[in-house]
């Protein structure tokens, strides 16, 4: 199996350190399923070539514990097509070989890895479930032009019929870490297969290597379903998180410029991570949860406590969580406080297990962001499932947006919000809460309190009983 990839972008023989492989040499990598070697056929200034050869050992392939392959028929172990063609085994190559690339890192020439150059790829062989017309629809709304060769069945016998495997050539002005992105998804998904488990950390590879270009993509249902191995509440999750996340980003200009004006007038934000963070430090609690945490400000502040031995940031936004670890300077941390921090994208309408086990959780500004319906998911994500002995909960009160000049009167905070309570709606449901999952809950008004509507964030405190 082969894949090249090729430059015209002069210098193209930079192509080389866009790959961090050197034109001149042949390196091979052992993986678990074989060998794959990187070398260049053509490396001049005009054009530079680089080839992946895969080498998948089938005899490997048979003897596997629990082979896949093996199982589907008696002459499966002769005849699979595994080592031949561009499947999953490639992906995982790729991600190895060219893990720097692949996530747009270069030392030597930060610069080239964030310019679009024209890239061209050949696959000499790639399976096709779906046929020309799938390929053209994955490839083509991300800008490539396809050509596709279908290979017959049997060349000798012509009336044999058209076979799913196909010589493509793909051609784009992108960056090469989007190629290569592009390819570690798709290659799996027209293929249709894949030579491992496929479990919840698929959904996480998927939105991560799909992150600036899935959530506009036409098919990205298809995409998420055959990616996840059709399986179906892996999907469904995929594609929730990903709505969720192209809803915020939509939103993300706006958001952070409209709240900041309305509220910025009276410095609301920095009172209310302040009272938040004194409520985290009241509760004694060590390990803390930021749920939604945004680019990070309370996180900031948590982590300039000592108090606080563990701090977890989880947001289902990974752009957000980004802007976060930069914000942190997470890199230039001393590895003390690195170990006191962690970050991780993870949505409030799921369970999740990584949530157990904290003293506190924070969850500030977040659940006006949330459908209503999908209320009640969130409270038993919070409250019944990670159930830490305190959560210090935020959101807007409506009745004082009156008070705010620059808000049009009748509109939300901010356009993302699905809804903003009065402190009787907040209080009841808050009240409904503590009660069905065994917690005591205290309110506070946080900000600047004005008689008949009250202060312009309203801040319960969950103490949980037992
Ligand atoms: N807590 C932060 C950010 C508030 S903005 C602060 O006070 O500054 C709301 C945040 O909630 C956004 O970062 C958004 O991505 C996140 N969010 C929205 N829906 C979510 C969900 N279902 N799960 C986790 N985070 C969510």
């Amino acid at each position: 199996m082969l894949l090249k990839i090729s430059t015209t972008y002069a210098p193209a023989t930079d192509l080389g350190y866009l790959l961090h492989k050197h034109p001149a040499r042949i390196q091979s990598f052992g993986l678990s399923f074989g060998q794959a070697h990187v070398f260049y056929p053509e490396a001049c200034a005009e054009k530079c070539t680089a080839a992946l050869l895969l080498d998948v050992d089938s005899v490997a392939l048979v003897r596997r514990p629990h082979g896949r392959f093996a199982e589907n028929f008696a002459l499966a172990q002769y005849v699979s097509d595994r080592p031949y063609v561009a499947s999953s085994f490639l992906s995982v190559a790729i991600a190895r070989v060219f893990s720097s690339a692949l996530s747009g890192k270069c030392k030597d020439r930060p610069q080239l890895t964030a310019t679009a150059i024209p890239l061209k790829a050949e696959l000499s062989i790639l399976p096709c479930r779906g046929g020309e017309k799938l390929l053209r629809r994955l490839f083509e709304p991300l800008g490539y032009t396809v050509t596709a060769e279908q290979h017959k069945l049997d060349p000798c016998f012509p009336g044999c019929g058209q076979s799913r495997y196909f010589t493509v050539r793909l051609e784009n002005t992108c960056r090469l870490s989007e190629l290569l992105t592009h390819l570690y998804v798709l290659i799996p998904v027209l293929d249709d297969e894949k030579h491992y488990w496929v479990g919840e950390a698929e959904i996480k590879k998927l939105l991560k290597h799909g992150e600036d270009w899935l959530a506009e993509h036409p098919e990205q249902e298809s995409i998420a379903r055959r990616y996840l191995k059709h399986q179906r509440h892996l999907t469904n999750e995929a594609l929730a998180q990903l709505r969720e996340e192209d809803a915020q980003e939509l939103n993300e200009a706006t958001q952070a410029a409209e709240e900041r004006v309305v509220e910025g007038q009276i410095g609301l934000n920095d009172i209310r991570l302040t009272m938040v963070t004194e409520m985290l430090k009241r509760s004694g609690a060590k390990r803390v949860l930021d749920l939604g945490c945004g680019e990070g400000k309370l996180l900031r502040k948590l982590l300039g406590e000592k108090q606080f031995e563990e701090i977890v940031g989880m947001d289902v936004s990974h752009r957000a969580l980004k802007i976060a670890q930069e914000r942190l300077h997470y890199d230039r941390l001393p590895e003390k406080e690195k170990k006191r921090i962690r970050l991780f994208q993870g949505s409030l309408g799921y369970r999740d297990k990584r949530l157990t086990g904290y003293d506190a959780a924070a969850v500030v500004e977040v659940m006006e962001h949330l459908d209503l319906p999908r209320l009640a998911a969130f409270e038993r994500v919070v409250f019944e499932f990670a159930c830490p002995q305190t959560v210090v909960l935020t959101t807007p009160n409506i009745e004082y947006n009156v008070k705010f000049e620059n808000l049009q009167a009748g509109n939300f905070r901010h356009k993302d919000h699905r809804f903003e309570w009065t402190r009787d709606e907040f209080q009841a449901w808050a009240a409904g809460v503590a009660k069905r999952f065994g917690y005591a809950v205290v309110f506070h008004p946080i900000g600047p309190e004005v008689e008949d509507v009250g202060s312009p964030t309203q801040m319960a405190v969950f103490n949980r009983k037992n």
